[in-house]
């Protein structure tokens, strides 16, 4: 339902969830966090309100981070649990992934990937998209960005998703498609979210993402590219910002 994405030199668990706040309006059931600490790649999730996933988060002690993804959770595949929240993570744990929207053919794609020999934890569409772009990076021997781009050929359905890879620290790949997604431009920093509510206080420079484009934050630079693989120069629009 709701996407809070961070990358730059700050704190980023302050900004996603206040971010997440901002977005509550939006409705949700549950809501989660992926950190890249010093203890690697994490994802904290939690059913309920953005207030239960902080308490779950003060018992964690100082989780420090850089990039992060954040999630609320409109539950449509699978009932609204700590386990069904997102972030989503691929089997080896390398990935994480945030999801917005319905995979249509999420049921098909199960059954291919269990043939396969995943092993899924919740009973929603969006690990299967992970977990669908995992098999894909796996198999073809690509870049994780190249996984995405050749996953989106094959779902149907929509979706706004941000993923975060454990071997890249400093990268952030986000894409949609019917559901929205908007990029702020700071000062060598970058968010992302649902809507620009979340993003206003830091920039009032901002990107929305159109359908079928793949968004790469990679090392303090913005990429756009179309699913076709044709790079798109991004116009920036400037936010009236009420003070
Ligand atoms: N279909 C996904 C789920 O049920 C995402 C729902 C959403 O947009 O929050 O987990």
């Amino acid at each position: 339902c709701g996407i809070v994405a961070y990358v730059g030199q700050k704190e980023a668990l302050p900004i996603i969830i206040k971010g997440l706040k901002r977005l509550e309006y939006r409705g949700y059931d549950s809501a989660g966090v992926a950190l890249i600490d010093q203890e690697g790649l994490n994802v904290y999730k939690k059913k309920g309100k953005v207030s239960e996933l902080e308490n779950h988060l003060t018992d964690k002690g100082t989780l420090s981070s850089t990039i992060g993804i954040g999630h609320t959770r409109w539950a449509t595949h699978g009932e609204p649990n700590d386990v069904n929240a997102h972030p989503h993570y691929s089997s080896n744990e390398k990935f994480a992934m945030i999801h917005n929207g319905i995979i249509e053919n999420y049921d098909v794609l199960k059954t291919d990937l269990k043939n396969k020999g995943y092993v899924f934890q919740s009973d929603t569409d969006s690990e299967v998209f992970m977990k669908f772009i995992e098999d894909i990076h796996k198999n073809n021997d690509c870049s994780l960005e190249e996984a995405v781009r050749l996953a989106l050929h094959k779902v149907v359905g929509a979706y706004a998703i941000v993923i975060m890879n454990i071997e890249e620290p400093d990268t952030l790949i986000a894409a949609r498609k019917g559901s929205p997604l908007v990029i702020g431009v700071g000062k060598g920093e970058y968010f992302l979210a649902s809507d620009a509510t979340p993003i206003i206080e830091y920039t009032n420079q901002v990107i929305y993402l159109d359908d079928y484009e793949i968004a790469v934050i990679r090392n303090g630079s913005l990429q756009i590219k179309t699913i076709e693989n044709v790079e798109t120069n991004p116009y920036i629009n400037k936010l009236e910002m009420e003070l």
